[in-house]
């Protein structure tokens, strides 16, 4: 039997047998894990307030043969301030489940753990726009896992001023007027354009500093989701209750 500590996220949490119960966190040394937290339904249990979904603390485990065993913790923001907000709520279930579903079992990625936690500490603070942070989420997660959508030049000759901008989603991002020559090309505009390009750089502390047009906003979410489902094809259950949201 092993030790490890671990810092993480309980992305979901699963009843098992009576008492106890597998919680799946996303963790800073082993990425995505499942642990079996002996006892933690128990209402007297000094697990309970460590094990539900959006938690986030340090994990001391042990590990016999595959499983984890969840030993003690402590907690750094249990987020559960997201539960007396609806919309706050959904929105959280649904950056957890994109994670959850677009990562494999202890694939590690620091940099999508980081993002994960700004995003709810900017979401539990309310100072930030819930749908720009839900576009931006989306572009960097995708970005993080390996897909980047080239946005800054035209991925088939280079030119970086583009007058005219069309997006790609098979070959990946933009392509210019004088490279249009597929029907399937989608027609974006300078404002959509730039709100792509802002999202792309921008620390997500810094989005109140970007003012959008909801109509240009909601172009390029779906956009993206278009991209991603090419790229990923999750089938997430909680885009049906955010789509109202906005
Ligand atoms: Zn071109």
């Amino acid at each position: 039997m092993s030790i490890h500590k671990v810092q993480g996220v309980v992305l979901k949490t699963c009843n098992y047998s009576e008492y106890d119960k597998i919680i799946t966190i996303f963790s800073d040394k082993y990425g995505k894990i499942d642990i079996l937290c002996n006892g933690a339904r128990r209402t007297k249990s000094k697990q309970l307030h460590l094990t539900q979904q959006f938690c986030f603390g340090e994990y001391v485990l042990s590990k016999s043969k595959d499983m984890y065993v969840l030993n003690s913790g402590s907690l750094n923001n249990s987020f559960q301030s997201l539960l007396n907000d609806y919309k706050k709520l959904m929105l959280g279930s649904y950056f957890l489940e994109f994670i959850d579903k677009s990562i494999e079992n202890e694939n590690k990625n620091v940099y999508v753990l980081a993002l994960l936690l700004k995003t709810l500490y900017l979401l539990e603070d309310g100072t930030i726009d819930n749908y720009l942070l839900k576009v931006t989420f989306d572009f960097k997660l995708v970005s993080l896992l390996g897909y980047t959508p080239q946005v800054l030049k035209c991925i088939k000759c280079g030119k970086k001023t583009l007058d005219e901008a069309f997006f790609s989603i098979i070959e990946g991002g933009l392509i210019c007027k004088s490279c249009n020559n597929n029907v399937s090309y989608i027609r974006i505009n300078n404002k959509e354009l730039e709100i792509l390009t802002k999202i792309r750089n921008i620390k997500l502390e810094d989005l109140g500093k970007i003012y959008y047009d909801k109509t240009n906003l909601k172009f390029i979410d779906e956009l993206l989701q278009q991209y991603t489902n090419y790229y990923l094809s999750l089938k997430l259950n909680t885009i049906d209750f955010i789509k109202n949201i906005f």
